[in-house]
């Protein structure tokens, strides 16, 4: 059926010449990665079974408060509960951005999306119109695991960019099925708010990609969370001898909402509730595989989601808990997310209370799997490790919520700073600037609904100077870079 550089000239036009730069930029990339780990890649070849397996599950809008074991009183999540409890589960862990697309950029490379250029105050996610994509100098997880002689597989949600030079299998994944983009888009011209909470599949006209060939289109998104789950038992299994890495991004719970025969009008929270405990099944396939192949002692199994729940859909979306607003905000409901670390033989049984984001998952997982943090470009990331095998303190202690290119909001411990406020997806989105900034104690006060500014004013005064700090480490034209985030014809 083609892939989605089958489009017009002019998009192709600019494809072919980043094309030619970035084949050019990749090489000296991939020599450079190749000669300073080559040492170590011939070392850990020679014992590639002991290495551990990672799976990272990767939800699209899942809500702080939409698990079992986060305390959902409808929606059941067995699975996820188990894992939880035989894990650690992260209270305090946060995604990179409050939007897919950035988020995901975080997430893959570690870094701040603001370094990769991923984000922008003009558009805030890639479009099926957007020319961009991850650049071929950053290094995801994946690169960086290939080197170290992983297999990796990307199933499900990408959105770093669908032309060809972007798409995962130009990112260190060797296979690829899945949506590139959000399962909103590509929406047939006329497309109601009505029709998308009552959805059909052939509503939406987005691509079901096979590696870098379109295989169906529009794709059945009746199916695609169970056909996702299949992809990965599939590669478990094509792949049980030898390290592997499995980037599961679902595309659900992100409106519009689909559910399989098997689960639709099956959960006492509607079709959103039919949608999570179907992702739960899923889960629990994975795990079974896991242990039918004698593989679950030596794999790390990480659940978390992209962004806060969609509120502007009310009962559609999902749900904060206890958190305050949603998805495209900087307050907690937006960034904060439902996190389960899972790894029976190694891994202390604990909730953490400690900070974590999506940040931190690379520098984690090349520590885990003995492949190298870049070292020739700043990182925003920690390694986890020593929290999740040895119960140590998490390293993290500051955390910067950017909207776009601004910092809007610092966590430094248990204390947040609002220096810019701005709802999302509604009418009353009014930016507003806080002088002083607005505080929270949020580990007493998780919902900030208490600003303490005028009672601390000398904590306000600290978290300045680390944020002071941190802009002086920004690369100056980082936010220049920020500029991929465009119409094609801008
Ligand atoms: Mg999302």
């Amino acid at each position: 059926m083609g892939t989605l550089n089958d489009v017009p000239d002019k998009l192709n036009f600019l494809g072919t010449k980043m094309k030619n730069k970035i084949s050019r930029r990749k090489f000296l990339r991939d020599a450079s990665i190749v000669s300073s780990s080559f040492a170590t890649f011939n070392l850990l070849s020679c014992n590639n079974n002991k290495k551990p397996n990672i799976i990272i599950i990767f939800c699209d809008d899942l809500g702080y408060g939409d698990l079992g074991t986060f305390g959902h009183p409808s929606i059941r999540t067995p699975n996820l509960d188990k894992l939880a409890a035989e894990g650690q589960k992260w209270t305090n862990f946060y995604a990179a951005a409050s939007v897919c697309t950035p988020s995901r950029a975080g997430i893959l490379t570690g870094r701040l999306p603001i370094r990769s250029g991923m984000c922008s105050d003009v558009r805030r996610v890639l479009f099926p119109d957007s020319a961009g994509g991850l650049p071929q100098t950053e290094i995801t997880i994946a690169a960086a695991l290939k080197q170290a002689g992983y297999k990796n597989a990307c199933i499900g949600k990408w959105h770093l960019g669908h032309l060809n030079q972007y798409l995962p299998t130009n990112h260190g994944f060797d296979y690829y099925y899945g949506i590139p983009y959000s399962n909103d888009m590509d929406a047939i011209k006329g497309t109601t708010r009505k029709e998308q909470i009552n959805p059909r599949t052939e509503y939406f006209n987005v691509p079901l990609m096979r590696n870098e060939e379109i295989i169906e289109r529009p794709a059945d998104q009746n199916s695609i969370t169970k056909r996702y789950t299949e992809e990965a038992v599939k590669y478990i299994r094509q792949n049980k001898d030898q390290p592997f890495f499995i980037y599961l991004a679902h595309n659900l719970p992100h409106i519009p909402l689909f559910a399989s025969s098997d689960f639709n009008n099956t959960s006492k929270r509607g079709l959103y509730g039919d949608v999570i405990e179907e992702i739960d099944f899923g889960v629990g396939e994975i795990i079974k595989t896991l242990k039918e192949n004698g593989l679950d002692k030596n794999t790390l199994v990480i659940f978390t989601s992209d962004n806060g729940p969609w509120l502007a859909f009310n009962q559609h979306g999902g749900s904060a808990g206890l958190l305050r607003n949603g998805k495209g905000t900087t307050w907690e409901g937006g960034m904060r997310e439902p996190t389960i670390f899972w790894n029976p033989s190694k891994i202390k049984p604990a909730v953490i209370a400690g900070m974590g984001s999506t940040l931190d998952l690379f520098s984690t997982v090349c520590n885990l799997a003995g492949a190298q943090v870049p070292a020739d470009r700043i990182m925003d990331s920690f390694n986890l490790l020593p929290t999740l095998f040895d119960g140590k303190p998490s390293p993290r202690n500051l955390f910067f919520y950017y909207r776009g290119t601004e910092i809007y909001a610092v966590r430094k411990g248990d204390f947040k700073i609002h220096l810019i406020t701005q709802n999302s997806y509604t009418k009353n989105n009014e930016k507003i600037v806080h002088n002083p900034p607005q505080l929270y104690n949020i580990q007493v006060d998780p919902s900030e609904k208490y600003n303490i500014s005028e009672q601390h004013p000398e904590i306000i005064e600290g978290i300045l100077k680390d944020l002071v700090e941190h802009k002086s480490k920004l690369i100056p034209g980082e936010d220049q870079l920020a500029k991929r985030i465009v119409k094609s014809d801008q």
